[in-house]
């Protein structure tokens, strides 16, 4: 096993090449070896009460044996700390860039649907009369790898600015978990890059809109790497080892 390998990767297992040195993934095979079915199961929800059950009895007992007053609770400072801090992490470009590439390939996915499903039908006739398309697998791939990062690009950035902003992190040690966070951005933009480059080799009549998708994640990755510098060089175990 790697230590701490689950803390900086992007959690497509399905696609992982160390999933068997992953902790992590060796537990989820463990104890949820079907976790649609277990999830559905009244048993799983059962046990994960019981669990709960037993913490809260857990916490009221020791909170009422070191004296704590668990409704004495001051916020409002920490509430205008913790306001701030998101308020500058949503407002920030790298955020706003992320998030309107959401929007922005949402969109297209929106208006290309009849053409999408045309070139897939096509491609599954030729492969249904023997003929080996690459194109058809290809296609399925980059889609893949879009969906995937399409969400996670825009979390990993947030989060990497939520840690640069938050007054805790001045006093961490590098490496930053914050370079980490955004070491799994970037890594998440390159690939999509990618495969929005392939994406225009399939369908070049989509030139203009996938350049101005491609342009899109270039300023995202080109600002996120000036203020993250530090970043690209984050060892993330494992991966980077
Ligand atoms: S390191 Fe690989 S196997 Fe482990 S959680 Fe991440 S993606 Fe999944």
């Amino acid at each position: 096993m790697i230590s701490g390998i689950y803390n900086y990767c992007d959690r497509w297992c399905e696609r992982c090449s160390f999933t068997n040195r992953c902790a992590t993934f060796a537990l989820e095979q463990e104890q949820f070896p079907d976790p649609e079915k277990d999830m559905k199961n009244e048993v799983f929800w059962d046990k994960l009460s019981e669990v709960f059950e037993l913490t809260m009895e857990m916490i009221l007992e020791d909170a009422e044996d070191l004296g704590i007053d668990l409704d004495d609770i001051d916020t409002e400072e920490f509430d205008i700390a913790r306001e701030n801090v998101a308020e500058l992490t949503k407002n920030h470009h790298c955020s706003k860039l992320s998030q309107e590439y959401i929007s922005i390939i949402t969109a297209w996915f929106d208006d290309v649907k009849d053409l999408l499903a045309h070139k897939t039908e096509a491609l599954e006739n030729n492969s249904r009369i023997g003929i080996e398309d690459d194109e058809a697998k290809e296609l399925h791939d980059i889609i893949e790898i879009i969906s995937w990062y399409k969400y996670q690009i825009h979390v990993k950035i947030n989060r990497g600015l939520h840690g640069k902003f938050d007054d805790m992190e001045e006093d961490a040690d590098f490496p930053k978990d914050s370079d980490g966070s955004i070491k799994v951005a970037l890594i998440g933009t390159d690939r999509s890059i990618a495969a929005w480059g392939k994406m225009l080799s399939i369908f070049p009549e989509q030139e203009d809109e996938i350049l101005d998708i491609l342009v899109q994640l270039e300023r995202l990755r080109r600002y996120t790497e000036k203020e993250f510098p530090e970043a690209r060089d984050f060892k993330r175990a494992g991966f980077d080892e």
